[in-house]
C-alpha cells in the first residue's frame, strides 16, 4: 500500500496483476478521471450488463446462502415481519431467499438491467415471479403506496448515495414505507477499518470461493473505489461513498428511527477494526 497525501489512500495490493494484462472495462464509462466520479446518479453506468452477469455467473447462490446463513430471516421472523420491500434488489438474491422462506416480498431498484436480472433470476431459482418495481429511492414513495413491515436495503448498496442530502431524502423515503412499527435493515462495509487502517491483504474480499476478488483501489474521505477483478482478467469498478459507522448510525436518528443496533458480520459484540460488514437495524416504533 502506498500512503499519498493524508486522507487518500491509493492502494495497491502486491500481487496485484500487471495494469497492461489486466484492463478496466470502457463499458463502465467512468471518463478521463474516474477518481472525480463522486455522484449518485453514476450507479446506473456501474452495473452494466457484462459485470451484472459475470458477476452472477461466478457467485454460487448457494454458497452465499451458507456464509450469510439465517441472520435475516431470522431477524425478520423474530420481529414478525410478514411484508418485506427489498429496495436493493441487484440481482435478486434476497429477494428470492425471502420469498421462499414465506414473506410476502417487493423488489425495488433503481437500475432496469438489475430488475431484468433479478425477474429472470426468481424464474431460474424456484419458478418465482418477483413483483418488481422500477424506482430509485430518492422518489421511492412516487411509486411505492403500500406499507410494509421492513425494508432492506443489503449488499452495501446504500454506499452508492453521494450526498448527504441523497442519504437523508432515501432514508426518509424508507421510513416512510415502513409501517408504524416497521424496521429498517441496511448494511455496509466497514469503512471505518478501511479508512483509518488503510488496505492490507487481508481485506481482499473473496466472493464465494476465488473466483471474483474485491479491493479498494483509491480511497479518501469522499471516495473508495473498488475493483472487481474476474478469471478472465476482465476488471469493472464501483465508486461509492465511504460510510462510516457513526454518521450512519446518526443519520438514521436523525430522520426519526427511535433505535438502531449494530451488529458486525452478523455478530452483536464486534471490535471495531475486525468485521468486513457492518449490519444497521432501525426501529420506526
Ligand atoms: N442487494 C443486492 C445484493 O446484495 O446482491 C444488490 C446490491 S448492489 C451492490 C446495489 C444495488 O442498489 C444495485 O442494483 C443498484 O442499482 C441499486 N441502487 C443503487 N443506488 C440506488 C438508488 N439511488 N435507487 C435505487 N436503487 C439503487
Amino acid at each position: 500500500m502506498n500512503e499519498s497525501t493524508p486522507g487518500q489512500t491509493d492502494v495497491r495490493p502486491a500481487g496485484t496483476a500487471d495494469t497492461d494484462e489486466i484492463q478496466a472495462h470502457p463499458a463502465q464509462k467512468f471518463g478521463e478521471d474516474p477518481l472525480q466520479v463522486r455522484d449518485t446518479d453514476h450507479y446506473t453506468n456501474e452495473y452494466v450488463k457484462g459485470f451484472v452477469e459475470k458477476w452472477d455467473d461466478l457467485i454460487d447462490w448457494r454458497k452465499r446462502y451458507e456464509s450469510e446463513g439465517s441472520f435475516f430471516t431470522d431477524l425478520l421472523k423474530s420481529r414478525g415481519v410478514k411484508s418485506v420491500l427489498d429496495v436493493a434488489t441487484g440481482t435478486g438474491f434476497h429477494s428470492v431467499r425471502l420469498i421462499e422462506e414465506g414473506f410476502d416480498t417487493t423488489s425495488v431498484d433503481g437500475s432496469p438491467e438489475m430488475l431484468a436480472k433479478a425477474f429472470e433470476n426468481g424464474m431460474s431459482y424456484g419458478g418465482h415471479v418477483l413483483r418488481v418495481v422500477h424506482a430509485d429511492w430518492r422518489w421511492l414513495s412516487r411509486d411505492v403506496h403500500e406499507k410494509f413491515d421492513a425494508v432492506i436495503c443489503l449488499g452495501n448498496s446504500f454506499t452508492h448515495l453521494f450526498s448527504e442530502r441523497d442519504r437523508r431524502k432515501a432514508l426518509a423515503e424508507f421510513y416512510s414505507v415502513l409501517k408504524h412499527d416497521g424496521i429498517l435493515i441496511l448494511d455496509q462495509r466497514n469503512y471505518d477499518s478501511i479508512l483509518d487502517n488503510g488496505f492490507s491483504s487481508k481485506h481482499s474480499y473473496y466472493y464465494c470461493g476465488e473466483e471474483v476478488v474485491a479491493e479498494p483501489e483509491y480511497v479518501d474521505d469522499g471516495l473508495a473505489r473498488f475493483r472487481y477483478s474476474f478469471p478472465d482478467k476482465s476488471q469493472y469498478h464501483l465508486n461509492m461513498f465511504p460510510l462510516r459507522k457513526d454518521y450512519v448510525r446518526r443519520l438514521l436518528r436523525e430522520v426519526g428511527f427511535q433505535r438502531v443496533e449494530t451488529y458486525g458480520d452478523f455478530q452483536e459484540t464486534f471490535a471495531v477494526d475486525e468485521p468486513d460488514f457492518l449490519i444497521h437495524v432501525a426501529e420506526k416504533d
